[in-house]
């Protein structure tokens, strides 16, 4: 059995998988706000609960917030602060005794994504997420891709590409780096991006129910943020040309970018004909406790 646990700054959410995928048990409780010791004793309850009523024990897999620095194993740039600085992982491994694997939630979304949503007849998978921030993963052939830095798809922190007056000046990011792809993409980036030019602050379901509604102000807002989608993956494409690209997060619920994306894109990547799709996840909100579980794709289920 696999299990899955996210953890997130509001709730930690436990899926327990079968060998087929199949779901066998899911759990969830609030995140203690603030309390690193007490986040880890949620976690160890969880999962001893959870091998105690299905009476066998799993691969635990985790999905974190920030990442794992390849350096000393310490949590850092987490939205939940309390994580960072802290050796998660090893401290997880002390109390369940066993071996923990760990990934970022993009991540997490990603393989789930091309494991058995969107990408899953995919070789190549390129996860993103447009939430409060901006997040990638690669998966390559079922195997998530973590690279030597533990940075493989953290395409969020890259700079915009052909920036146009449209999109002057760019913005600091929270990173340090000016004009960060997260700056333009994320939630935050489309209000951010519709208050500069129109000098009001709308939320990104506000700007897409008025643009629907034939607001030109919130139409134009969209457009460009669309032009900005297109040519940021037009990079990933030319580099990774992977078969999928699979969205997730609050953005990736407006349906006009599968169609316009693509038609954009083709500007700017270096081929005559493109067959990568870009694709709407399938597993929703869940991704990311599925994801984590799947940490282990390259095991047996039982242990
Ligand atoms: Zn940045």
């Amino acid at each position: 059995m696999r299990i899955g646990i996210d953890l997130g700054g509001s709730k930690i959410e436990l899926l327990a998988l079968g060998d087929a995928g199949e779901v066998l048990l899911r759990r969830r409780r609030a995140t203690p706000q603030g309390d690193y010791p007490g986040t880890l004793q949620a976690v160890g309850e969880l999962v001893e609960a959870a091998e105690r009523e299905l009476a066998r024990s799993g691969h635990v897999g985790v999905g974190t917030p920030g990442a794992e620095s390849a350096v000393d194993g310490l949590i850092k740039n987490a939205n939940s602060t309390c994580l960072n600085g802290k050796p998660l992982r090893d401290d997880l491994q002390a109390l369940l005794q066993r071996e923990i694997r760990l990934a970022n939630d993009a991540d997490c979304f990603a393989l789930s994504e091309a494991i058995d949503g969107a990408g899953r007849a995919a070789q190549v998978v390129f996860g993103v997420i447009l939430g409060t921030g901006v997040g990638g993963g690669i998966v390559v052939r079922r195997q998530l891709l973590q690279g030597v830095n533990r940075i493989a798809g953290e395409w969020g922190h890259n700079p915009l590409p052909l920036l146009d007056e449209e999109d002057l000046p760019p913005a600091r990011c929270y990173c340090g780096r000016l004009g960060c792809v997260e700056t333009w993409l994320s939630g935050p980036g489309l209000s951010g991006d519709h208050l500069r030019h129109n000098g009001e602050t709308l939320a990104p379901e506000a700007i897409c129910g008025r643009a629907d509604a034939g607001d030109q102000a919130c139409e134009q807002t969209l457009v460009r943020y669309e032009r900005r989608l297109a040519r940021a993956l037009a990079v990933v494409v030319n580099i990774l040309d992977p078969e999928a690209i699979v969205l997730g997060g609050g953005l990736s619920n407006i349906e006009r970018w599968y169609d316009t994306v693509p038609r954009l894109w083709s500007a700017h990547i270096f081929s005559d004909r493109i067959d990568t799709r870009l694709l709407r996840n399938v597993h929703g909100d869940s991704s990311g406790v599925r994801g984590a579980a799947w940490l282990w794709n390259d095991q047996r289920g039982t242990r």
